[in-house]
């Protein structure tokens, strides 16, 4: 897929939206970004995950591996696709773990996959889980990279799309200055 076909389908599933966004942190954007509207569509999710898959198919990998929730479903097609296993960490007392009987092998190789990227937080946490298991991290896939290629986990690593995430104070944001209607995300429209 292109990168025109790649930013279409988030616009058609109403992933991406472009106008004048109130974001949780109070501060004013053109851009609003909710990656579970496209993953609602498998047809998309296959699309995209297969971009991650094509990827690192060169690549040698064992397991794919996943943070709970945002991750899921990326995680799973990622691994349907390689034909591979598919395990997930999840947070208990606020950290990721390993639960349900799943475990790393000693030098089993390991693809990380996550939905959105915006500090990273997550995926460095599953990156230190297979290490303390003393398994190998092969690559990072992931679908949006919020950070503009700004995060850098240190292995191999693709997003099917990289956005910057531009935001600003009220007093300072310009679309208020054009008057265009302030727009709260998933809920009714705000003035
Ligand atoms: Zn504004």
């Amino acid at each position: 897929m292109t990168e025109a076909e790649t930013l279409n389908i988030f616009k058609k599933s109403g992933a991406l939206l472009t106008g004048h966004f109130l974001l949780t942190s109070g501060r004013h954007s053109d851009r609003y970004f909710q990656c579970a509207k496209v993953l609602q569509y498998p047809q998309y999710t296959e699309a995209l995950c297969k971009m991650i898959a094509d990827n690192f198919r060169k690549t040698e990998i064992d397991t794919v591996i996943a943070p709970a929730m945002g991750g899921l479903v990326v995680g799973q097609e990622v691994a349907r696709q390689l034909n591979k296993r598919f395990i997930f960490a999840e947070r208990e007392d606020k950290k990721l773990s390993l639960r349900r009987g799943f475990t790393l092998d000693e030098n089993e190789k390991v693809l990380v996959c996550e939905d959105v990227v915006t500090t990273g937080g997550s995926v460095f946490e599953v990156i230190d889980i297979v290490k303390s298991n003393n398994a190998r991290v092969v690559g990072v896939g992931f679908i949006v990279d919020r950070s503009n290629g700004k995060v850098d986990f240190n292995y191999p690593q693709f997003s099917t799309l990289r956005m910057g995430v531009v935001s600003y104070l009220r007093d300072e944001c310009p679309l208020c200055r054009e008057d265009i209607e302030l727009v709260k995300p998933g809920s009714r429209k705000v003035k």
